[in-house]
């Protein structure tokens, strides 16, 4: 039994050797062969280099490195394709999932669980504006979707199965907390407090943030685009009682001459365009992206043989 642990990094020099000096007593003493597999998202300090170290001091580490920052879902996806334990284990590199957890997911696993997923019991040190955000967004995740992810994480353990179903999802934008929710299986749960950071601050930045939330809701439902028909309907309800009432001035001879007929035009042609025009421009937005076909990520250098290297360059074609 092998198990692969993935863990994206961006910007994490200082942190990654004390996530290693952690992480690999933990790994040792749960018995088990592992590979470790370390995803640089295209970080711009020397995070590569300490990777490349990690990797020539020990051959169970595994190096990626992406040719420019793909956002943490595409390492996730990365280190999903790369892994080749029977089961996988997911987790932040900086330590705010505290290894310490490890031994209970294995345990869990072989009890027969295929997914087991770290639940926040507190979500640590947060600022009020990210702890409103983050309620604010799985509020609308959970009215939109109808998947309740409060307090879920990334912090998970997938078992082969389920990764190999994982692959095998199409979609360029991935939301890795809710397509896994959506992929079924048996399913176990334990809960962790997240802990403070040792090194560095949260490396993601509101616009990430928004993009992801975008991705998110609009990848799960399609109600947004009924909330733009129901807005379309209160616009023409509205025209219907302005023009009433221009007709009424227009018959009671108040109106302007030849106005009336402009200001009807207008109210219906303007309603119907802006309504027409927003649905449209959601669903090829969405289409675009998936029609492009382009890879989620871009492997430029790794730290494998060449064996390996055929395997990586197979999957960077996946769309
Ligand atoms: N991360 C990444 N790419 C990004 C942003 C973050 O690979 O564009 C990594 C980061 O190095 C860390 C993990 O994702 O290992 C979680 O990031 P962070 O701690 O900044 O997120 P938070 O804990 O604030 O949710
Ligand atoms: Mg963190």
């Amino acid at each position: 039994m092998k198990v692969s642990l993935t863990i994206p990094f961006y910007n994490e020099e200082q942190q990654i050797p004390i996530t290693l000096r952690t992480l690999k007593p933990i790994l040792e003493a749960t018995g088990m062969d592992y590979e470790l597999i370390l995803v640089d998202d295209g970080s711009s300090d020397k995070t590569w280099e300490v990777i490349r170290q990690a990797s020539a001091d020990d051959s169970r580490v595994i190096g990626l490195h992406f040719s420019r920052n793909f956002g943490k879902e595409a390492a996730i996806c990365a280190g999903l394709d790369r892994a080749s334990g029977d089961a996988v284990i997911l987790m932040d590199g900086d330590l705010q999932h505290p290894p310490e957890h490890i031994p209970e997911m294995l345990a869990k696993w072989q009890e027969g669980f295929d997914i087991i997923e770290g639940v926040k019991s507190t979500r640590g040190k947060e600022s009020f504006s990210s702890r409103l955000n983050a309620q604010v967004f799985y509020g609308l995740f959970r009215v939109f979707s109808g998947y309740d992810l409060r307090n879920a994480s990334d912090f998970k353990l997938l078992d082969r199965k389920v990764v190999d179903h994982w692959r095998s999802l199409g979609e360029h934008d991935t939301f890795f907390r809710g397509l896994s929710a959506w992929l079924g299986f048996k399913r176990a749960t334990f809960s962790f407090e997240v802990a403070a950071r040792q090194t560095g601050g949260s490396k993601w930045s509101i616009y990430h943030l928004a993009k992801l939330s975008i991705n998110a809701i609009t990848g799960f439902s399609a109600m947004p685009l009924q909330f733009v028909t129901f807005l379309g309907m209160i616009l023409l309800a509205g025209s219907l009682i302005i023009a009433i009432q221009t007709l009424v001035n227009w018959f009671s001879g108040h109106a302007a001459s030849g106005f009336t007929t402009v200001i009807l035009l207008q109210l219906l042609i303007g309603g119907s365009i802006m309504l027409s025009l927003g649905l449209i421009g959601i669903y090829l937005a969405r289409i675009f992206t998936e029609v492009k076909g382009r890879p989620r990520y871009i492997i430029s250098d790794h730290t494998e043989s060449s064996a390996q290297t055929e395997l990586i360059d197979d999957n960077d074609t996946r769309a």
